[in-house]
């Protein structure tokens, strides 16, 4: 399995001021023209990318040695009552690890899906069943890539610290991707001990190869109903701080910036990490 060498920034996405929207013109630019050497592929709505343009940009990001992740679709939930919509999302999230693994990437992330009914063991175990299964479709097609569940920002989706924390610890093949807005929301806290306190949970119970191995998601987050991600400047989150924390704890992998401006605080993310 890879693992990066050090700590680089992207956006979530095609840059908005790219001419091109297409994934290869965005990630070429978001190299070229914002300099960053990180980015996250969104298929978030269907996986889209040709395998031809994925292996363009394979080609391009390994010349290159650009950090590319990918995002599963939203429409994942592994603990649906429906035995199709499991079986689904099971295809949504190797379709999204084959593809991103076939473009060169080296990470995935999904949201696991909704508590629904269940208590929280039961929606547990069906995640990690359906993950399973995810992990097993990889090893048959000898695809390598990190499949990441996401901390989400609402108390009805699975995704807790300790969900995604349990399976990383109980599963090959798993990391959890860190979304700190969505933590901040979550736990309604934005303290700087907060944030410290993820990392050193991570470091206690996953170990510093998990440190050294991160996807990490940032951005602003209003405390509204719908967790709306804004700025990290129009936010009451203390990124500068949490760059801070990054920088101590040796982190490295990936920071992908989901801001509504994405490239604009990935760039503010990245000038202010290396200043550090
Ligand atoms: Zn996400």
């Amino acid at each position: 399995m890879n693992k990066p060498s050090r700590l680089t920034f992207g956006p979530a996405g095609v840059p908005i001021s790219s001419p091109k929207k297409d994934t290869y013109n965005g990630i070429v630019f978001t190299y070229e023209e914002l300099g960053l050497d990180g980015f996250e592929i969104e298929f978030v709505y269907g996986v889209k990318l040709k395998d031809e343009e994925a292996k363009e940009i394979a080609d391009y990001v390994k010349r290159n040695n650009i950090i590319l992740t990918a995002h599963a679709p939203y429409f994942v939930n592994l603990n649906s009552n429906e035995k199709s919509k499991i079986d689904k999302s099971v295809q949504f999230i190797f379709d999204t690890a084959r593809k991103a693994w076939l473009a060169g990437g080296y990470s995935i992330v999904f949201h696991p899906g909704w508590y629904m009914k269940s208590t929280k063991e039961e929606a547990y175990e069906r995640v990690k069943e359906g993950l399973k299964r995810v992990i097993n479709l990889l090893k048959d097609y000898s695809i390598e890539i990190w499949v990441r569940p996401e901390t989400m920002e609402g108390l009805k989706k699975f995704g807790d610290l300790d969900e995604v924390i349990r399976l990383s610890k109980e599963l090959e093949y798993v990391l959890p991707c860190i979304d700190f807005a969505h933590l901040r929301y979550r736990y309604n806290n934005n303290d700087i001990s907060f944030f410290r306190g993820i990392m050193e949970r991570i470091e206690d119970e996953l170990g510093s190869e998990a440190l050294e191995n991160m996807h990490i998601h940032m951005s602003g987050i209003k405390l509204d109903k719908a967790g709306t991600h804004v700025n990290l400047k129009q936010s009451d989150m203390p990124w500068q701080e949490i760059m801070k924390i990054l920088k101590d704890f040796n982190v490295k992998g990936i920071v992908i910036s989901e801001s509504p401006n994405i490239e604009g605080d990935a760039i503010l993310m990245k000038k202010y990490y290396k200043s550090l």
